[in-house]
């Protein structure tokens, strides 16, 4: 098996040198047990925190250990009933080409309800991060409006077609004239925003003529900072993600902001909420895996993927997705089925 580990730990940005790849030997099959082979690994924004050992909701990948990562993967050998040879399933394998896991410690798919790469996209953690925060937090209501950054990813698009769905104006923020225009010609979103433009918060203010009900936030830094005064009585704030401050190292320059920030939350009436996805599986899951499922089928949902080759490019792609090179759900193709 080729794997990819952390070998050191990123001081700001992360580099090739925070990685190494190298062979192993694959322990043999138990009873019970089956060997994957990997044929996607999803790359996602919390790898990041995953890198570094400051504290966090999760334990953080040993120095030295398999980066972390979900993966649809297929059976290759097997000593499991339930899992025969040729079955394609959702696993956490990380960033490798191979690996023997309990039947029981993965989730088996349908490859001819979707494309297998949705269980890590859309119909999967990032779809259901979206699903879940909007249900549960954001619950935008007929004419509302609704903002989200990081709006051409699988977190973002999905937050704002969730929007559109439940008869909200959404207006997305992402890097670029063309991400922009995907996210009005492709999924329906109400109006775009470019947040590297030099006119950024005119060109928020003109698209959030209203002021902002819900914003779903994915990045945090200077996005937050121009939405902030633009959220109307009783927003709601569902706090996903800060992905511009991950690769900060120490408190941004400046005047101390937060003394402003609990101001508007108190005069606002302001519902700041965070939350991680897994929270809400129990409660949530089902609903959610039938619902946009019927939603791509009729047409009101619609998802982009970044398919990366070779499992040789995932610290690169990673990198990317950090500055917003990736265009859609980012996934390394590691092998072919
Ligand atoms: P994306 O595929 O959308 O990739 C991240 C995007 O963030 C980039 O493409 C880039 O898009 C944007 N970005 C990067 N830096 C900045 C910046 N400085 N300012 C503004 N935008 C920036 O990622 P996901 O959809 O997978 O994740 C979106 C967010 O959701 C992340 O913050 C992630 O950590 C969070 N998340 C949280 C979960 C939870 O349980 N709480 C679960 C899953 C994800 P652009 O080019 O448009 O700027």
């Amino acid at each position: 098996s080729t794997r990819i580990v952390l070998a050191s730990r990123p001081t700001g940005a992360p580099t090739a040198e925070n990685f190494r790849t190298e062979t192993a030997d694959l322990p043999e099959v138990g009873d019970g047990q089956v060997l994957l082979k990997v044929l996607y690994l999803s790359l996602d924004p919390y790898m990041r925190g995953r890198m570094s050992d400051a504290e966090s909701y999760a334990e953080p990948v040993a120095v030295d250990g398999v980066m972390c990562g979900g993966t649809v993967a297929e059976v290759v050998e097997s000593r499991s009933d339930a899992l025969p040879v040729g079955s394609v399933v959702l696993s956490y394998s990380g960033w490798q080409t191979h690996e023997v896991v309990d039947a029981s410690s993965v989730r088996r798919l349908d490859p001819d309800r979707a494309p297998i790469s949705t269980a890590v996209g859309v119909l999967g953690m990032p779809g259901f991060t979206a699903y879940a925060g909007m249900t549960v937090i954001g619950q935008p209501k007929e004419g509302e409006t609704v903002v989200v950054a990081a709006a051409s990813g699988p977190v973002g698009s999905a937050v704002g077609q969730f929007a559109k769905i439940k008869g909200a104006r959404a207006v997305g923020i992402a890097g670029g004239p063309e991400k922009c225009a995907y996210l009005i010609d492709e999924l329906g979103f109400d109006a775009a925003v470019d947040h590297r433009a030099d006119d950024f918060r005119e060109q928020l203010a003109a698209a959030t003529p209203d002021g902002i009900d819900v914003y779903f936030e994915n990045v945090g830094g200077a996005v937050a900072r121009a939405v902030l005064p633009r959220l109307n009585l009783y927003a709601r704030v569902p706090v996903c993600g800060l992905i511009a401050q991950y690769n900060d190292t120490q408190a941004p320059e400046g005047p101390d902001r937060l003394p402003g920030f609990f101001t508007r939350v108190l005069t606002k009436s302001l519902t700041v909420r965070g939350f991680i996805q897994s929270e809400f599986v129990g409660e949530h899951y089902k609903n959610f895996q039938r619902e946009v499922s019927e939603w791509i089928a009729d047409g009101r949902f619609r998802y982009r993927e970044d398919v990366v080759e070779g499992l040789e490019n995932a610290p690169d792609a990673f990198f990317g997705l950090l500055e917003g090179r990736n265009f859609g759900k980012l996934v390394v193709k590691v092998a072919d089925r």
